[in-house]
């Protein structure tokens, strides 16, 4: 049997020793993009040159990517902070930026703010994402600054021309690029004519079509073992999301502090330890998995079914003597043929 194949964060992808044959028709390549593992699979198909449009599609990721990111120091977004209003300089920022905004300004609201694209001053104070990332919480007064300068309703405007936004606030789309970029990596694949393959942007994957008259085999990873999973979902043709709180923390005076952050406290989000959410688009589902993270199931349940009823949820939850439990939306097993794994025990 092959062995098993790492190849996510938030999930595990891995093939059978049934399955590995027809594996190999399969087109890998990989980078180090968006400060995680990128992992591609492409089925070949005639007339077209798989490794020439794989390396364009990594070069397309890299420049999107790049684009999107909320760290950068000379980013669209960091002048944004600074001068509170940005002109788009060409084409492709309106394409790719104005589009992101939208969308994430929509799921703010249409998720009570638990996704939030303007908490950029909070994840910079938490700094999960530096290069130093700190070992302490920050100061009440620290927090309580940072507070001040996020929120989405501090986006003023946006159009074709450009955002402007209040006085020294921060976007970061940390929380939903990598689903949009994924998105748009497989627009570009199915413009090219290929219909099968896999995306694995570092817990965010998206399956194209089936594996080899079967669906995709991908494996919600154990919160607190690590090499291990939780239970496997079988899909086609649908984006596998987690988010979890194992991901990027710190453990201070015996609490974890990670970096999914509740906009209403600018603290860590304590309802969950990981959400995986399964549906269309990777955009919608990355977006999904931080605000469900942030709600939790009893307030995250009623608004995934009304809001959003092609998604489906996988919750796990700890209680407080540090045991493991999950809980599902009701079409989350019939969507994702659920199976879950012997190895949930133990935590
Ligand atoms: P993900 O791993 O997709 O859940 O995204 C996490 C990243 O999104 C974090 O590293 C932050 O940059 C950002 N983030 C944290 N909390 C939130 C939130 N409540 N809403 C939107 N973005 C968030
Ligand atoms: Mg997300």
């Amino acid at each position: 049997m092959k062995a098993l194949q790492i190849l996510g964060i938030g999930s595990l992808f891995f093939c059978l020793s049934t399955a590995c044959s027809q594996q190999e028709r399969f087109y890998e390549t990989g980078a180090y993009l968006l400060g995680t593992r990128l992992a591609i699979k492409i089925l070949p198909v005639s007339g077209r040159t798989v490794e020439k449009d794989a390396a364009h599609l990594l070069k397309t990721i890299r420049k999107e990517g790049a684009l999107l990111d909320s760290n950068s120091a000379e980013g669209i977004f960091a002048r944004l902070e600074k001068n509170a209003s940005y002109l788009w300089a060409d084409e492709s920022e309106r394409q790719l930026v104005l589009p992101a905004l939208k969308t994430s300004l929509a799921l703010a609201r249409r998720t009570a703010g638990a996704f939030d694209p303007a908490l950029g001053s909070l994840t910079q104070l938490w700094g999960f994402s530096s290069l130093t990332p700190r070992q302490l919480p920050p100061t009440a007064e620290e927090l309580q600054q940072a507070r001040e300068r996020s929120g989405y309703t501090r986006i003023l405007s946006f159009d074709t021309s450009g955002v402007r936004v209040l006085p020294r606030t921060r976007i970061d789309l940390g929380a939903i690029a990598k689903g949009i970029l994924a998105d748009r990596a497989a627009t570009l694949l199915r413009s090219w004519g290929y219909r099968q393959g896999l995306l694995d942007f570092g817990g965010d994957i998206l399956l194209l079509g089936e594996k080899i008259n079967a669906p995709w085999r991908v494996a919600v990873r154990h919160p607190r073992q690590g090499g291990r999973w939780w239970g496997i979902v079988h899909v086609r043709d649908l984006a596998v999301v987690t988010s979890g709180d194992y991901e990027r923390y710190f453990v201070f005076e015996k609490r974890r502090y990670h970096h999914l952050l509740d906009p209403k406290t600018g603290l860590p989000a304590r309802a969950c330890v990981s959400v995986t959410v399964v549906g269309p688009l990777a955009s919608l589902a990355d977006a999904l998995s931080t605000a469900l993270f942030v709600l939790g199931p009893e307030r995250g349940l009623p608004l995934l079914a009304r809001e959003f009823p092609d998604y489906q949820a996988l919750f796990i939850l700890e209680n407080a003597e540090g045991e493991l439990h999950e809980e599902r939306s009701p079409g989350f097993s019939s969507l994702t043929g659920w199976q879950p794994s012997s190895q949930q025990d133990g935590h």
